[in-house]
């Protein structure tokens, strides 16, 4: 059997049902819209890669690295963006997928910069949403789940870089740098 690791809270399953429900409720909305998917590396990237392939639309593919935790596992509210977009995104519609929204910081500050770039409109989509970290209002149009205060890896997330290949999403318990 497998070795698990953590407390799963969200499994393989619900995760692919959940992913399937928002392609279609995505192709549904921007039918006959220019998409445009801008995905929030690291984080994002298992995520992405199954939404992209659940939505039965065109899209255009693009990614976007940003680092904001460093190596811990607090936020800093400072968000740095490390590469830029590769597709011009002018008078499309752009959905930017990410791992989590916390904060929102993140979010907000990439609303910010892809809005100079004048697209057509800019929406989110997160896999996990937790709605009693917010600091900053901003709306987020799809949420795969919406989950309590509790550090998460797996299925994209990291912990020091490590846990993103876990296939299924769940709590880290023990945090050795929690007092950094
Ligand atoms: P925000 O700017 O909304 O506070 O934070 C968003 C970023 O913080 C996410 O993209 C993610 O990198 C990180 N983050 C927030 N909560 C968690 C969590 O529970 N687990 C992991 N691995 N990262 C998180």
């Amino acid at each position: 059997m497998e070795r698990m690791f953590g407390r799963p809270i969200v499994t393989q399953e619900q995760m692919r049902a959940r992913i399937r429900e928002l392609g279609r409720q995505i192709s549904t909305d921007y039918a006959g819209k220019e998409l445009v998917l801008v995905g929030v590396l690291k984080g994002a990237y298992a995520f992405y890669a199954d939404l992209a392939r659940a939505i039965r639309i065109p899209v255009r593919v693009d990614f976007i690295v940003v680092t904001s935790y460093g190596a811990r596992a607090k936020t800093s509210g400072k968000v740095k963006l490390v590469t830029e977009l590769t597709e011009e995104i002018k008078g499309k519609d752009v959905l930017l997928v990410e791992d989590i929204v916390d904060s929102g910081l993140t979010v907000q500050h990439l609303m910010k910069s892809l809005a100079k770039k004048k697209p057509r409109s800019i929406k989110i989509c997160t896999l996990l949403s937790k709605p009693e970290r917010r600091v900053v209002d901003v709306q987020v149009e799809y949420v795969g789940f919406k989950i309590p205060n509790q550090y998460v890896v797996g299925y994209g997330l990291d912990y020091q870089q490590k846990y993103r290949n876990l296939p299924y999403l769940a709590v880290l318990d023990q945090m050795d740098d929690q007092e950094e």
